[in-house]
């Protein structure tokens, strides 16, 4: 038998991130994540004796470029190669572009963006040398329809298609893949800022009738990790129930 994948999650401690490593660890594949701060979940799967071999968690803030390369630089130590990579750390600062503050416009740009390209970057010279790989970067519906009070957010997220794109043109003559999947609304801490009425209002413009759950997107990505999706790349996978169709 071959071995297990390696898979790298950013952001897995809560939220959508735990649905895609859980989705991964339940696989059999070994994981590796990072966040600021161990949770429970993190702290359970390091404990518990069906995972934690296979499983490698880092404090990690992915804004600082140092951070970034002592995370990639564990997990090659910890698990000797990557095979994917699932950027999903990102943060949103909610407000009218004219009253943001600096250190607002810096946090959602330094994580969102340069975070997942240093991220990229220093895994996808991995894959280079392995000659294999699926990258998978967890965009937005706001980088492509927009939401008022998101547009440093959806930015930084409309620009992750674009380095999907290019990137997926780079890597793919190299057996590497670069997808983006772009979710909707999903009730996680990020979109605990929403009030019910903006909720409601999503709910009832959404033809599945409801919000999205991590688990709907943790199969999207499930999926272009697959060898059933070797002749995927540079592709945007929307996973919205159709708000955006
Ligand atoms: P979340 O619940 O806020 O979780 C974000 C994760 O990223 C946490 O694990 C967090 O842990 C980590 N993180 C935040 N800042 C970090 C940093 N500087 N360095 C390293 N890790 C950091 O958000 P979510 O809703 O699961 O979102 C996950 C991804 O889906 C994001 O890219 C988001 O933009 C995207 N998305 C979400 C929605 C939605 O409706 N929720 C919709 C579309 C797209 P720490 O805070 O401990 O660092």
């Amino acid at each position: 038998m071959s071995e297990p994948r390696v898979v790298v999650v950013t952001g897995g401690s809560r939220g959508l991130g735990v649905a895609i490593v859980r989705s991964f660890l339940d696989d059999g594949d070994r994981v590796a994540t990072c966040s600021r701060s161990a949770t429970a979940h993190t702290d359970g799967w390091a404990s518990d004796p069906a995972t934690a071999d296979r499983f490698h968690f880092a404090a990690a803030d992915l804004s600082d470029r140092q951070a970034c390369r002592a995370f990639v630089r564990g997990v090659i130590e910890r698990f000797g190669r990557i095979d994917v990579l699932v950027n999903n750390a990102g943060v949103a600062r909610d407000g009218v572009l004219g009253l943001t503050q600096d250190d607002d416009v810096d946090a959602v740009i330094d994580l969102n963006l340069k975070g997942t390209i240093e991220t990229t970057r220093l895994v996808s010279r991995r894959m280079l040398r392995q000659g294999s790989g699926r990258i998978i970067n967890i965009s937005s519906v706001v980088g492509r329809s927009g939401y008022r009070g998101l547009s440093v957010y959806g930015a930084t997220k409309a620009a992750l298609d674009g380095f999907t794109r290019a990137l997926a043109r780079e890597l793919g003559s190299r057996g590497i893949t670069v997808n983006s999947v772009a979710p909707g609304y999903l009730r996680t801490e990020m979109t605990h800022g929403l009030d019910e009425g903006d909720l409601g209002q999503i709910v009832r413009r959404t033809p599945a009738g409801r919000l999205g759950e991590p688990e709907d997107v943790a199969a999207a990505v499930r999926f272009l990790a697959s060898p059933e999706a070797a002749f995927i790349t540079g592709h945007v996978l929307v996973v919205d129930g159709g708000l955006t169709s």
